[in-house]
């Protein structure tokens, strides 16, 4: 196949590239050559979603190196399935805890989500066409179907969401503990698992708190 409807890289990115190089990378080169020569040791894997507005590195203030960070639509685990299919987040996981063996795995929901919206739409019955109209999005999706019917009825639509969005987290929690070698981590204490859900417009960060089967502020 020819390659040639390629293009270099738009003009803003180029600057935006060079200041990064001449302040931030010129400032740590010591770090950035120890980490290439020593590899990556992260801190924690994050399972965030792909919403641009979730700044993973910027809320935790953190530098090159120390989390180990994969995203997706809705920031979902799905169940541990062994098949022919390209599982690219169960890959992820894998890999972080049995190659990098990191001590922490923090699923990270937030607000306004546009996956949890459209799920909630199409699991109402409000979006029909979803599954029509996609290859991958709708089935992804299906994950989340479960907790759908868990959500609190007495809730305004709003509120209903924020709860969906908060139930991707404890989904996803629930889902690692399928994989049998995650299950193993956490039986022999060497991992932890932490459910998160951020609040973009406010800033604020809420972990769940199994006691009160609640998320509260950090
Ligand atoms: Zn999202």
């Amino acid at each position: 196949m020819s390659l040639s409807f390629l293009k270099p890289l738009p003009d803003y990115l180029v600057q935006r590239y060079y200041g990064w190089k001449a302040t931030t990378f010129e400032n740590n080169k010591s770090w950035y050559f120890k980490l290439a020569e020593d590899g990556q040791h992260p801190r924690a894997m994050i399972i965030s979603c792909c919403d641009s507005r979730v700044h993973v590195t910027s809320i935790f203030g953190s530098d090159a190196g120390e989390f180990f960070i994969h995203r997706n639509i809705a920031n979902l685990v799905p169940p541990f399935k062994v098949d022919q299919d390209y599982h690219g987040t169960s890959a992820a996981i894998e890999y972080a805890v049995k190659t990098l063996k990191i001590p922490h795995i923090i699923v990270l929901g937030h607000s306004t989500c546009g996956g949890v919206n459209a799920s909630f739409d199409y699991f109402s019955g409000n979006q029909p066409d979803l599954y029509n109209d996609s290859n991958f999005v709708a089935s992804w999706l299906e994950i989340l179907r479960p907790s759908f019917k868990k959500i609190p009825q007495n809730l305004d639509k709003k509120d209903k969401i924020k709860s969906l969005e908060k139930q991707t987290v404890l989904v996803s929690i629930e889902n690692l503990m399928t994989f049998p070698f995650i299950k193993k981590c956490i039986e022999d204490e060497t991992l932890s698992l932490h459910g998160l859900w951020h609040d973009i417009g406010s800033g604020e960060l809420m972990y769940y708190e199994n006691q009160s089967d609640k998320f509260i502020l950090v």
